[in-house]
């Protein structure tokens, strides 16, 4: 068969990235993979497990000889990454990322860049609270859904190619404005995450306190990385604000609700909300 590329160098060997090496190597769909990771002990363990080809502490080396460069940072160092290594990439190569938020990335990187190195935004929607090469797991992105959000400049065989590195590692490729990307992301992705992050601060837990089960789910996507959220919250600020305010209107009637002993209120709006997540069951 066929390789979909000869080189791929992924840079950020962490969940996603590490997630994406095995991947890759694993489903044999490019003939070499190189990894870029800051730590050496952390490109040992991707050698041992057959992760990467070859790895290195040096992205300038490493983009000099790649055909496709995968930044899997976190969000705020994508952009300044992305400009110094396009300065080193060969003619004909392309750059792709996976960042949370796509606005504001696709916008600095939509010009700028040498002529010949073609970027093209991603956001495999795949992932767990967990992070690092410990936690990656190359059937991470099985039944998931990656999106891929060009601008009007983006070289379209650019996109059909990083479209189709994907198209065999996930259930669906959707390519999404990425405006768009980041106002559906805000109120699925970011919000929840926020929320959960909140509750888990004014949750009580006085010595003793067996958490039930349902405040340990809700509150399960605190456990991720500060590091990688504050970035994906600031980046994405216009677009959660404007969930945020949604999903305040809807406390505050439920408090009202509530503050009134209005039951036929109360239950309404509880049936409304049962219903909408039900459907998302349903097949
Ligand atoms: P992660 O496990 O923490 O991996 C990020 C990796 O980036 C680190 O392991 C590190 O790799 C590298 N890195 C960190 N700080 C850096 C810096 N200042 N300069 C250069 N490299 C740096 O996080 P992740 O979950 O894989 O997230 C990576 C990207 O994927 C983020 O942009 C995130 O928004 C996006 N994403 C995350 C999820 C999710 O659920 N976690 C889902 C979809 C997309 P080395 O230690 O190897 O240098």
């Amino acid at each position: 068969m066929a390789f979909l590329f000869d080189r791929v160098t992924i840079v950020g060997l962490g969940l996603i990235g590490g997630s994406l090496a095995q991947a890759l190597k694993r489903r044999r769909l490019v003939r070499e993979v190189t990894g870029v990771s800051r730590s050496a002990s952390t490109i040992r363990q991707a050698l041992r497990r057959g992760a990467i080809d070859h790895g290195t502490t040096d992205p300038l080396r490493a983009a000099a000889r790649a055909e496709l460069i995968v930044l899997a940072t976190p969000v705020d160092v994508i952009v300044p990454l992305a400009r110094r290594l396009a300065r080193a990439m060969p003619p004909g190569s392309i750059l792709t990322d996976v960042g949370s938020t796509k606005a504001a990335i696709v916008g600095a990187l939509s010009s700028g860049l040498p002529p010949g190195v073609a970027f093209v935004g991603g956001h495999p929607i795949a992932g767990s609270q967990r992070r690092g090469f410990e936690a990656a797991d190359p059937r991470l992105f099985e039944g998931t859904t990656c999106i891929l959000t060009p601008e009007r400049r983006t070289d379209r065989q650019a996109l059909r190619r990083v479209a189709g590195l994907w198209h065999p590692l996930v259930d669906r490729v959707v390519i999404m404005d990425p405006r768009l990307h980041d106002r559906v992301l805000a109120a699925a992705s970011h919000l929840p995450h926020l929320i959960a992050y909140s509750l888990a601060r004014a949750g009580r837990s006085a010595g003793g306190w067996a958490a039930p089960r349902s405040y340990l789910d809700m509150t399960r996507i605190a456990q991720s990385d500060p590091e990688l959220w504050d970035d994906i919250f600031l980046s994405n600020r216009a677009a959660l604000l404007a969930a945020l305010a949604r999903f305040e209107r809807e406390l505050r009637r439920l408090r009202r609700a509530i503050a009134r002993g209005d039951r036929a209120a109360l239950v309404r709006r509880l049936r409304q909300a049962k219903a909408r997540r039900d459907a998302l069951e349903t097949p």
